[in-house]
């Protein structure tokens, strides 16, 4: 799970977003969707603080 911010609306939620790719940019095997205005782009979404500090743990995990 990881907690993202919904751009549109502000509300934030966890979600799962399966497998993630460390490319340029972020890249989520599901599509995130959010409650309130649906199916969300990543640009539409940004990462929580929360978020942030698990996604770099599963960076971290992948380097091992
Ligand atoms: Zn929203």
């Amino acid at each position: 799970m990881t907690n993202v911010r919904c751009k549109k609306c502000d509300a934030c939620f966890d979600f799962e977003v399966g497998k993630i790719w460390f490319g340029e940019r972020l890249e989520f095997e599901h599509m995130i969707r959010c409650v309130y205005c649906g199916v969300l782009t990543l640009n539409d979404v940004e990462l929580t603080e929360l978020g942030q500090t698990q996604v770099s743990a599963l960076f971290f995990n992948e380097q091992e």
